[in-house]
């Protein structure tokens, strides 16, 4: 419950920082000239306060949408000094297009570094857009232009906003995908890019206005960084492989651990030997699985990888005897769970025609040994703790394995 209030809120964040955003602007028409002055240096400052950190996290999506918001930026401060050209006109179309779409592209690429060959060609790419926008502008090509102000959907939106129906589908769509990548993957960083692109999207319908598009960039900068931020945070205390939270993370909570608490340590039984027959792949996705189980252990504790094969689980404010049962229903659950394996006959290749050997699969089990302890008179600290519920885990193994012991 407290992990989905968490995940909720975190997915959120970046709307609430807009809709701050927004509220701040109100308050705007109160301010003085000086004040509003710095409103409008501040996208500077965070764009680069943001590559900085970008650079050193080497974190690519972040670091050139941050160029796209700066290119942006500069372009809507154009387009207001230059308000009823026609350069200002194509420039707003063009940028109305593409901004969608490098979004779009940048959240698909791979993370390849910032000062790399990658990071080179995606530069190159950004300046060959800006090259084409200004062959595009300068040597008046109608035709191209006139394609981005095509009108391609049913209803007629130009009474509404000055975003041409083809960039409004592309953020649409842009939007569409970044959500559902969000949902279906659980990438974090999907819906801050989500969060950028709405809150450029408003730039762009309201383009007229000097404090919104500051205000609303320097939004997007921020939520750029606190992308980066949660990244790091999840890799530094969250296992990449069963999505449990990692040692680091029990060491944090194991001091945060009150008066009474107890501690289980749980290790798979011969797994070396599984390993060893269906291959390290395998033996990953079945770890995956078996750390889906633990994750979902009843009586209120919380589970984390602890290295290898094994795992911990912290119950606060718990004494062992009421856990016990808890810790038994997890065993029977994972023992009691088949896991379908591919045949071993299973060629390297994809065979052309499917034949009864190659897909063969089979159900085996996995079984998981179980030591737990309490903090009393012996055991004053986690650390103690621990090691007593190891010393338990060992009793267990020694009594034949997929048992609990205490
Ligand atoms: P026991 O019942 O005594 O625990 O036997 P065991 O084979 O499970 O214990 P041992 O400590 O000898 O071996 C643990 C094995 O777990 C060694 C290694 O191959 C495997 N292992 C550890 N981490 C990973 C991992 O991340 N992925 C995979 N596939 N295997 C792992
Ligand atoms: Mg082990
Ligand atoms: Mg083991």
């Amino acid at each position: 419950m407290k992990l989905k209030i968490k995940t909720i809120f975190s997915a959120l964040l970046p709307f609430i920082l807009i809709i701050s955003a927004y509220i701040f602007f109100i308050k705007t028409d109160t301010m003085t000239e000086q004040q509003l002055d710095i409103i409008k240096l501040s996208p500077y400052v965070t764009f680069l306060i943001g590559s900085a950190i970008a650079l050193k996290f080497n974190r690519n999506r972040e670091f050139f949408t941050l160029i796209i918001l700066t290119l942006c930026f500069i372009a809507i401060n154009y387009i207001q000094a230059n308000i009823g050209k026609t350069a200002a006109k194509d420039i707003y179309s063009i940028i109305c297009i593409l901004i969608p779409i490098n979004i779009l592209i940048f959240s698909f690429l791979k993370e390849r570094g910032v000062l790399t060959l990658w990071g080179l060609i995606r530069i190159g790419f950004i300046i060959s857009q800006l090259l084409f926008s200004y062959w595009v502008i300068n040597s008046e090509r109608r035709d191209i232009l006139g394609m981005l102000n095509k009108s391609i959907l049913p209803a007629k939106l130009s009474s509404i906003t000055s975003i041409s129906e083809p960039a409004l589908a592309a953020f649409f769509i842009t939007f569409i995908i970044l959500v559902l990548r969000h949902i279906f993957y659980k990438s974090s960083q999907d819906i801050y890019f989500a969060g950028v692109l709405f809150a450029l999207f408003f730039v762009l319908y309201d383009y007229g206005n000097k404090i919104l598009h500051p205000i609303f960039l320097t939004t997007s900068g921020i939520i750029l960084i606190i992308s980066i931020i949660q990244y790091s945070y999840s890799i530094a205390f969250y296992d990449e492989l069963t999505g449990l939270p990692s040692r680091r993370a029990l060491k944090q909570d194991m001091m945060k651990l009150g008066v009474n608490y107890s501690i289980a340590m749980l290790d798979i039984d011969f797994f070396k030997k599984f390993n060893d027959a269906y291959g390290h792949d395998t033996g990953d996705q079945v770890l995956k699985l078996v750390a889906s189980i633990i994750k979902d252990v009843s009586g209120g504790g919380k589970s984390f990888r602890y290295g290898g094969e094994e795992f911990t689980i912290l119950f606060p404010g718990k004494a062992i005897n009421d856990v016990l049962p808890h810790l038994e229903e997890l065993r029977e659950k994972i023992a009691k769970r088949g896991f379908a394996i591919r045949g071993k006959d299973r060629p390297k290749k994809k065979p052309k025609s499917r034949t009864k050997s190659s897909n063969a699969s089979k159900l085996i089990h996995i079984t998981v040994s179980i030591g737990g302890a309490q903090k009393n008179e012996n055991c004053k600290t986690p650390d103690a703790v621990l090691k007593s519920a190891d010393k338990a885990l060992y009793r267990a193994k020694k009594k034949g394995r997929n048992c609990v012991c205490k």
